[in-house]
């Protein structure tokens, strides 16, 4: 099958890769329906995060299932699922109070490469939900941004306690951002300010539910929060970058007893003791538990209550997996779904 591999920085190749088996009697093998490019699949193609060899790239996936191991009970063949970048049993104790990314047996999607016309699917019973029918194509990109980039948005929204009446803000305009903005949105916030210094991303923001934008950053941009709340900072913030100025922005544009849901992949973050202290903010988050919120998630979006999909402003074949690494990196394109 083909696939894309990362050589090197800045070198995607889409290349010839050994079709995937049931190695496993939990896996199951799908055929990819659409796959695409994550924000932090830019961490390893800048050379920011180092990668061994050539590497299997993606972790994002929506497919029908081809083929199931002998102890996958709840599956078959024909099937069209929708599974999070963590395999998961979701059985062990971690699973069911919903932290399955976290999975006693969880296993990284990102290792097995889902940029590609094939993948294993390890702990299929756990980790893929089926959809009620197969969806009509147009529904397919949304079904993907729920496979990562709504998960973790709306798991983001969660973890800041977004609820009705509440103010939230949003550090990060990148499709995990954006859809923390339509999650908080579902979720009844009143409020809803996004930080954002591109026009067509503060564009999709307010589509899906920003009432302010502030384009700026940092202690200014936590400043332009505090006015907008009565000096006092917002409810619940929304982390969506993993920077040590995005994190303290985040947290500084909290009020006391406010909650913080962090989910940009954290890269040499460090947090100062005694100003997190006299904070007084919650901070929850991590790697997301996508599978907690798949069902509902999928729910919403075959309904046609919500239109996640709007995040990929570039659809490309597989074979150009290279230029859409390019335009996400360039910032050209906010997110890349690649055509199988
Ligand atoms: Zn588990």
């Amino acid at each position: 099958m083909r696939g894309a591999v990362l050589h090197a920085p800045g070198d995607i190749r889409v290349e010839q890769r050994p079709d995937p088996t049931i190695e496993q009697p939990t896996d199951a093998i799908i055929r990819l329906a659409a796959t695409c490019v994550c924000g932090s699949d830019l961490w390893p193609y800048r050379g920011i995060e180092t990668v061994d060899g050539p590497a299997p790239m993606g972790h994002e996936y929506v497919g029908i299932v081809e083929e199931v191991g002998s102890d996958v009970s709840t599956l078959k063949a024909g099937q069209f699922v929708v599974g999070s970048f963590f395999a998961s049993d979701n059985t062990c104790e971690i699973c069911r109070a919903g932290h399955q990314s976290r999975c006693v047996h969880a296993e990284l999607m990102g290792t097995i490469g889902t940029q590609a016309e094939y993948a294993r699917v390890p702990l299929a019973d756990g980790t893929l939900v089926a959809t009620p029918e197969l969806p009509s194509d147009d529904l397919v990109p949304s079904l993907l941004a729920a496979s990562d980039v709504l998960g973790t948005g709306w798991f983001a929204a969660v973890a800041a306690d977004v609820q009705p009446g509440k103010t939230v803000a949003v550090v990060g305009d990148g499709a995990v951002g954006l859809l923390g903005v339509l999650a908080a949105t579902q979720l009844g916030a009143e409020r809803i300010i996004a930080f954002s210094r591109h026009e067509s991303r503060q564009a999709l923001a307010r589509e899906f539910g920003a009432t302010d934008i502030v384009t700026t950053r940092g202690d200014e941009g936590v400043a332009e929060v505090k006015e907008l709340t009565n000096g006092l900072g917002a409810h619940s913030v929304i982390e969506a970058v993993g920077t040590q100025e995005s994190m303290m922005q985040a947290i500084r544009a909290t009020r006391p007893g406010g909650h913080v849901g962090y989910v940009g992949v954290s890269h040499d973050v460090a947090l100062p003791g005694d100003e997190l202290f006299f904070s007084a903010v919650h901070l929850h988050g991590g790697p997301a538990p996508v599978r907690r919120f798949l069902p509902e998630l999928i729910g919403l979006i075959t309904s046609r209550a919500i239109d996640p999909g709007k995040v990929f402003d570039l659809s490309l074949p597989l074979n150009q997996a290279a230029e859409g690494y390019r335009a996400m990196d360039e910032r050209r394109a906010i997110k890349t779904l690649l055509t199988v």
